[in-house]
């Protein structure tokens, strides 16, 4: 039997692997893209917190002290995610953490990711905002900063806001493909230039090929789409190029998992691990207070007047990302919407009280309540214990894991939370307009959709896996493209700069890809153009 081979095998399909896809196979190379979950379109998504529909596509991965919102499907996150599109700000580049010193690599800054955001926003595209697209629950959090004394201002977003109807099912994948996501650009870009997608396929780990012409081989198993606990197949595909793409959670199991065939893995892969800062509270507002101090109000009965329906995320307060202002209490603020089985989590104090009349009584409030995302500077205190045996975690359930990874916050991170915290406070509080309640730690640890880090760009070798060019440090030809590169909480949403920097890191890899004997070249035009 013929080995499988290809030119540039890249591991999972989010935003970290289909840009290098697209920009490789419009180059001229083969490309193969392995994808853990399942390949679904608009009419497949369901529009049901039922068993069986969103969990097909979405995990939540516990681990210590912190738990991990993250896709699983082709497209990956882009296709479950709330698309707010923002770039970083300048001091973002310049963080020095706990660390003391510069922690991107000195290449980097956002004036030098300008032209790759640039690009990505294009691709995408990124839609602006007006008010006219925020929901209700972004008014309210608009009209209580405005209170305040301060400002909010709506949240650019990759969404076709002419095909969005506002249903509020981002989570389970757009049905009207409003949503921007992977699926309508950079795959099918890639696609129409060969690439070959292959869902359901999960890459458990590399060794160096002894295939002629081809510098590593990748063990993957075919996964039973009705049980991903099932294996179906197990194969075994040799390339030239690898690029690593499945996401913070599971790029560095894969790498840890191969440190022995492959030799000489960096020992800042799994370390330096981030939720992005994520710290989610809920505001329950009065809505008396809401029609007396805010001026707005909402017709009773109507279910898509209700706080958490419209986009999920629509509006956020800037004012708090002073670049003047000392690391570590500098935020932004943003409204997001989590489905109510979710803001459970919101219960403060060790002891559920959800059950009985209790329950009854939180149920009929979730109407009310202001879900509120800040999005701080942690200190990438997160590491990754040992692999598991297969996969990226140890899969419970449907859509439920648990991790290797650990996050105990250190002071730092704790100060940056708590200056959120008196933030939010000092607007939704004042006057007694809400009562704001911080997600539980005791019950539900630190909760990201955000993870980052865990295989970060660097100039430093002990603490960044890989150089400036993602490359991973003593192995050319395997790149990192995904959330696991980004070297430290960014204080907004990361997917627009993990694709600008999946966008910039195309032109190194294309230049490797040469140097290994494939004939491509680097400069695809937008997908789809
Ligand atoms: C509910 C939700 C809402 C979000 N909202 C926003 C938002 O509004 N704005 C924003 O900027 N960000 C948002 N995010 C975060 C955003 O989706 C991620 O930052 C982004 O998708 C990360 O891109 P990535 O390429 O690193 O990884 P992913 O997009 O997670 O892609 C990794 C892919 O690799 C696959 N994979 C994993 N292991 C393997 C393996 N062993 N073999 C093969 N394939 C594998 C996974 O199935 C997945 O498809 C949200 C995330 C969630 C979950």
């Amino acid at each position: 039997m013929s080995a499988e081979t290809t030119d540039v095998l890249v591991i999972g399909s989010g935003f970290g692997g289909s840009i290098p896809a697209y920009h490789l196979a419009a180059g001229g190379a083969r490309v193969t893209v392995l994808e853990r979950g399942p390949r679904l379109a608009a009419a497949d998504f369901a529009h049901s917190m039922q068993l069986g529909t969103y969990n097909r596509i979405v995990d939540v991965i516990q681990g210590d002290g912190i738990s991990v919102v993250a896709g699983n499907c082709v497209g990956g996150g882009s296709v479950v995610y709330f698309a707010a599109s923002l770039r970083a700000p300048t001091f973002a580049f310049e963080r020095r953490g706990s660390l003391g010193r510069r922690i991107w690599p000195a290449a980097l800054s956002r004036a030098s990711l300008d032209p790759w955001y640039d690009r990505a926003e294009e691709s995408l595209p990124v839609a602006r905002t007006d008010w006219p697209d925020v929901s209700y629950a972004g008014g309210v959090l608009a009209a209580a900063c405005q209170r305040a004394g301060h400002t909010c201002n709506p949240v650019p977003v990759a969404v076709d806001t002419t095909r969005c109807t506002n249903c509020n099912w981002m989570l389970s994948g757009c049905r009207f493909d409003a949503k921007r996501s992977m699926l309508l650009n950079y795959l099918p870009g890639a696609e129409s230039h060969g690439a070959v997608v292959r869902p359901l396929h999960e890459v458990q780990s590399l060794f160096p090929s002894l295939q002629s012409g081809y510098r590593y081989a990748a063990a993957y198993t075919v996964l039973d789409p009705s049980d991903y606990t099932c294996t179906e197949q197990v194969g075994l595909i040799h390339a030239k190029v690898v690029v690593l793409a499945a996401g913070t959670v599971g790029t560095p199991v894969i790498l840890q998992r191969s440190a022995l065939p492959l030799g000489g893995i960096p020992s800042a892969v799994g370390r330096y691990f981030s939720g992005n800062g994520d710290r989610v509270s809920v505001a329950d507002v009065d809505e008396e207070k809401v029609r007396s101090l805010l001026g707005l109000s909402r017709p009773d009965g109507s279910a898509y007047e209700g706080l958490p329906v419209g986009r999920p995320i629509t509006a956020a307060t800037y004012d708090y990302l002073d670049p003047k202002a000392p690391e570590f209490s500098r935020f932004m603020l943003q409204q997001i919407y989590f489905p109510p089985l979710t803001n459970v989590l919101a219960q403060t104090g060790g002891t559920p009280s959800w059950y009985g009349i209790a329950k009854r009584d939180m149920r009929a409030r979730w109407r009310s309540w202001l879900t509120v995302l800040a999005m701080t500077e942690d200190d990438n205190e997160g590491t990754f214990g040992l692999p598991p045996l297969t996969g990226s975690f140890t899969r419970l359930a449907p859509g439920l894991g648990e991790g290797s990874m650990r996050f105990h916050p250190t002071a730092a991170t704790r100060k940056a939370w708590s200056a959120s915290d008196t933030a939010l406070r000092s607007i939704m509080e004042k006057d007694n307009l809400s009562q704001v309640h911080p997600w539980s730690e005791d019950i539900a640890s630190t909760v990201t959709a955000h993870p980052i880090g865990s295989a970060r760009i660097g100039d430093d070798p002990a603490t960044s896996a890989l150089t400036d060019t993602h490359e991973l440090r003593g192995h050319p030809g395997i790149f990192v493209t995904d959330g696991s590169a980004v070297p430290a909480s960014l204080t907004v949403n990361p997917s627009l700069t993990i694709a600008a920097l999946a966008e910039r890191a195309a032109p190194a890899i294309v230049a490797r890809a040469v140097q290994t004997g494939i004939a491509v070249a680097y400069g695809a035009p937008p997908p789809g153009r």
